[in-house]
């Protein structure tokens, strides 16, 4: 938390066993990273491990001590290494010995994938034995951190087959205890919460063990609980639905950082195009979007490869390594950064247990990026009473926990037909579930970005607060005739049902409908500038005041007293593409705020200040790919 990370994952197949450490070690020393994550056991150990149902890989020089070699030449040049573990799955012969630790089918068959029989997170496998295989790791190597891939049952295989949860012993005899009930035939909410707490258990127990054996190692999981690090991926596969995402970088790494501002976030930048072409890489103008990404909001730059850096495809090492270099060569600026934003969105959470719209979430991600209000992302409440916002925007859903903040005179705004569960809220005389039509606009001086229209589209879920008394700004228009042309909307009438509601003095402002998920399917102008509108009403003065393109995306970061202003150029992005972005030139930025002096990173540069009341003024002359501005 205090170093600059730059972390390399390289995930080795068995056949890697053979390598040159002095070369692997060599090769991630160029790339400038300090951090090497190494394939360490589980399915498959790198070393000579002596603990029986652990078995080296079969390609180990006899007499090698591959990790212990890699740690001591990595330690030698400074690079810190993590050790990779996947205990999900082991040999048959552990199977033959130990049937009662594994997945078992609903018609209890074990799960075998190319030969490997997939353990059961209840059973004696992950709750007993692999704790002595790590106790042995643990106390053998001076390794600088654990993780571990695939923790916890997994319902699909590799090849996306359906497997559904598990009927082993264990897990019956678990649930019958915890719930006086037999476990289910499909996963329900019961199920899925038995299945969290499971696997909590056992990474509470790791955990213990890790700090226990090597008090300085990190924890790193793909979870948030007892871990020092919480892992992510950005990653594609070739049946995911489009839209891309092109800020998943900077969605995980904001939302790691701000939701448990006391744990590192590793987003590992994955080569590879899908597990069937893991010797494919995706678009080098994508692989150093995601590294910019993770070090604009204060993450590690993180980047893997299957194998080793002598790949089939290098493509993506290569687009990756000149952002390396150049993090290390200003490695001074990407330690110990927290947000400095003044607005909150609030995502869903595994924790809470709440679902969430995907859509709305990143509609409004989108709209808040594209508008340049710099905010953090929080899937818990734990903020509340320790950090102050000027504004809380809610995606989806706004818990009663907010309650305690607009109490003490917080400004929140929702985005969902669900309705927020706060105070003040209006009753919902009716629910609808699909409206095809129009909010029609009553108030202009309230949206001063829809003065070129009436009507705002609306489809979807609804759910229509009791007529407001006063002058509703935006109403329903219910759904009107559309065809043939001689016949649209001849019969459209307009109604008393508000599309924005206002209370708490205007503090709590609520648009019960997915405005944000429209906004993020279609980009719709109506959509983009009545969320914008609806901003302005909360939060008049905002951090930063630009001119720049929506596609160049900035984050604020403070460093001790240092202030960071990152912009990521994210035009290279279009369709299925990313390409080289398009420089852009001439950016005015006025940021809240008194400073002196302003540089340039990335361009390196000084470049004049003007104050203006409380914020300071300059312009950035261009930024290509990207930018750091460093205001002292
Ligand atoms: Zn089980």
């Amino acid at each position: 938390m205090r170093e600059p990370v730059r972390w390399v994952q390289t995930n080795l197949r068995e056949t890697d066993a053979r390598m040159d450490p002095k070369r692997v070690v060599g090769q991630i020393a160029d790339f400038r990273a300090n951090v090497l994550h190494f394939s360490m056991g589980g399915i498959v150990a790198f070393y000579p491990t002596r603990v029986p149902f652990h078995y080296p890989s079969p390609y180990l020089p006899e007499g090698r001590d591959l990790m212990g070699e890699i740690v001591g030449l990595a330690h030698a040049r400074g690079i810190r290494v993590v050790g990779r573990f996947d205990l999900s799955k082991t040999r048959k012969e552990v199977f033959d010995a130990h049937p009662e630790w594994f997945f078992r089918k609903a018609n209890g068959d074990p799960v075998i994938y190319n030969g490997l029989y997939s353990t059961c997170i209840n059973a004696g496998y992950y709750r007993d034995h692999a704790m002595k295989i790590l106790s042995e790791a643990l106390e053998r190597y001076d390794v600088d951190g654990l993780f571990f891939n695939m923790f916890g049952n997994q319902s699909r295989d590799y090849s996306g087959t359906f497997i559904g949860h598990c009927h082993c012993d264990a897990c019956k005899r678990r649930y019958r205890t915890l719930y006086n009930k037999e476990l289910p035939a499909e996963p329900d909410e019961q199920y899925r919460q038995f299945m969290f707490r499971s696997s909590r258990e056992v990474a509470e127990d790791i955990g213990k063990l890790i700090h226990a054996k090597r008090p300085n190692a990190g924890y790193f999981n793909y979870i948030q609980e007892y871990t020092d690090g919480i892992m992510s991926e950005s990653n594609t596969a070739i049946s995911r639905g489009l839209p891309l995402w092109p800020y998943t970088s900077s969605d995980n790494v904001n939302r790691a950082r701000n939701s448990e501002p006391g744990k590192a976030s590793v987003n590992l930048n994955m080569q590879f195009f899908d597990y069937a072409w893991r010797f494919a890489t995706v678009a080098p103008g994508e692989i150093a979007l995601r590294l910019w990404q993770a070090i604009a909001h204060g993450g590690a730059m993180a980047f893997a490869v299957n194998g080793t850096f002598d790949h089939e495809d290098r493509q993506a090492i290569e687009a990756a390594r000149p952002v390396f270099r150049w993090a290390a060569d200003h490695q001074e600026f990407y330690a110990g950064q927290t947000s400095a934003a003044r607005v909150l969105l609030l995502g869903g959470s595994a924790r809470t247990g709440r679902t969430y719209s995907q859509q709305s979430y990143r509609g409004l991600f989108r709209m808040l990026t594209e508008e340049h209000i710099p905010f953090a992302v929080a899937d818990n409440m734990d903020w509340v009473g320790k950090r102050t916002f000027d504004l809380v925007i809610a995606a989806d859903y706004a818990p009663a926990e907010l309650k305690q903040y607009v109490d003490s005179g917080g400004k929140v705004l929702v985005v969902s037909p669900r309705a927020p569960e706060l105070p003040g809220t209006p009753r919902v005389v009716r629910q609808h579930k699909d409206i095809e039509s129009y909010f029609r606009v009553r108030d202009h001086k309230l949206f001063p970005s829809l003065q070129l229209t009436n009507l705002v589209m609306m489809d979807g879920e609804y759910s229509e607060p009791e007529p407001d008394t006063s002058a509703a700004p935006l109403t329903l228009v219910p759904p009107s005739m559309f065809g043939p042309p001689e016949k649209i909307h001849v019969d459209m009438k307009d109604s008393a049902s508000p599309g924005i509601v206002r209370w708490q003095g205007g503090r709590v402002v609520w648009i019960p409908w997915d405005a944000a998920g429209l906004y993020y399917k279609h980009s719709l102008p109506g959509h983009a500038g009545l969320l914008r509108d609806a901003v302005a009403m909360l939060l008049p003065n905002r951090q930063i005041q630009t001119d720049a393109h929506p596609l160049v995306e900035m984050s604020l970061m403070r460093q001790g007293s240092r202030t960071l202003l990152h912009l990521v150029n994210v035009s290279g992005h279009a369709d299925t593409a990313y390409f080289r972005p398009v420089p852009m030139r001439d950016i005015s930025v006025e940021l809240m705020g008194s400073f002196r002096t302003a540089r340039l990173l990335r361009s390196n540069q000084r470049v004049p200040l003007t104050g203006k009341g409380g914020s300071v003024a300059f312009r950035i002359p261009e930024v290509v790919d990207y930018e750091l501005v460093v205001l002292e």
